[in-house]
């Protein structure tokens, strides 16, 4: 009786709850508490806050609480469902997790901790959560960052669809160009994932809307079209996202070719990748010998990569209309290779070459994208910048 009433100190249980058991599994290291509430509690409704009498309970849930030793601890409980006068029948609020959470607050807070101090790889590890767990909650208290600071005007934003998981999950960010902070955390890469963050602006937020760095992905093209006023002369397909495209396809003749030159037994392409992805003042020192003996072999992958470098130039020049011209002669360059995969990307950069080429109305660039570790560091930022508001 006495461990029960140190555990409702533990958890600052507030009234009405109470512990009705603690199940302690020595072999499973988990440790299981059971909470209800007293009899003829009273509740209020989550939406109004009046008070409304009990209708009835949901099923049984529980939440992943902080670690007892090495026990994983879940909390268990019954929500009461209330009925209101107004509202109808409503799952009310429960004090130690926040609405929908599968984590109680605590647990919540101290994985924040973690993942701003540790990466994502190593605090699953420490939280013993998956991504998919570690992305829910950086993405609630993304929401909940953004809800505290209010309203303003994001007059840049780059979408970025990432895979988050292994078996292909993917999320939708939106970023604040001019801050490198994270605006949104959406499930998903459809229409409906940036629609919501579109609908959850101010017609003046839209308004403010100047640019969208994004790839050349229907759904976020579809979605920036429907929401943002004069959206198809905002979108800019942005240097990182178009020479992601070249990159694969470059990767796709080295690896054809290196097949091709295998099979007679032949190994120049063995190990190259990395180098024919670089861009070219980026490629380490270290290597610079090692790849100049690899052009010099007037490979197919060299043409592909001399195509990809090629392209980058359009983003330097001052003028849209020099750049258009540069334009002009790559695309007969490119589509004359007879490498089909960089036709291939050459043919549907022209499908999009106008919103290519609003770059150079708008100068925007995802830099926030370029891989997933900068993006959680945006995301860590956010957090930092919200001042992790669990509230
Ligand atoms: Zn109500």
């Amino acid at each position: 009786m006495r461990d029960v009433a140190l555990w409702a100190r533990l958890l600052a249980l507030e009234k009405p709850w109470t512990i009705e058991r603690v199940a302690l599994d020595a072999h499973e290291r988990s440790l299981d508490i059971r909470l209800v509430h007293r009899r003829n509690a009273a509740f209020s409704c989550p939406e109004c806050g009046r008070r409304a009498p009990l209708y009835d309970h949901a099923p049984a849930r529980s939440w992943r609480h902080l670690d007892h030793g090495d026990c994983l601890t879940h909390l268990h409980a019954q929500v009461p469902r209330v009925d209101c006068p107004v509202h109808g029948i409503r799952r009310v609020h429960v004090p130690w997790a926040l609405p929908g959470a599968r984590f109680t607050t605590a647990f919540e807070r101290h994985a924040i901790d973690v993942l701003l101090e540790a990466d994502i790889t190593g605090a699953t590890r420490l939280l013993r959560i998956s991504w998919d767990e570690a992305w829910n909650i950086m993405e609630r208290a993304v929401d909940r960052g953004l809800r505290a600071k209010g309203r303003r005007v994001i007059a840049r934003l780059g979408v970025d669809e990432k895979a988050v998981a292994k078996r292909h999950r993917y999320v939708t960010l939106v970023c604040d160009l001019d801050r490198g902070t994270v605006e949104s955390i959406a499930d998903g890469r459809k229409k409906a994932s940036l629609d919501a963050y579109y609908q959850s602006l101010s017609k003046e937020q839209l308004a403010g809307i100047e640019a969208v760095a994004m790839d050349m992905w229907g759904p976020f093209i579809a979605s920036t079209v429907a929401h943002v006023p004069d959206g198809r002369s905002k979108i800019v397909f942005d240097r990182f996202h178009v020479m992601k495209h070249m990159g694969e396809a470059v990767d796709a003749v080295r690896k054809a070719e290196h097949r091709r030159l295998r099979a007679e037994g032949d190994e120049a392409l063995k190990g190259t990748k990395y180098l024919w992805l670089y861009a070219k003042e980026n490629l380490p020192e270290s290597e610079r010998e090692r790849f100049a003996a690899l052009r010099a072999l007037h490979l197919k992958t060299g043409r592909a990569w001399a195509i990809k470098e090629s392209l980058r130039e359009l983003w330097g020049y001052r003028r849209k209309g020099w750049a258009l011209r540069h334009w002009k002669r790559w695309y007969i360059w490119a589509t004359h290779s007879r490498l089909a995969p960089m036709v291939k990307v050459a043919r549907m950069i022209r499908g999009h070459l106008d919103n290519v080429l609003t770059y150079f109305d708008h100068r925007i660039t995802n830099a926030t994208s370029e891989g997933l570790n900068s993006k959680i560091q945006a995301v860590k930022k956010t957090l930092m910048a919200s001042g992790i508001g669990l509230t």
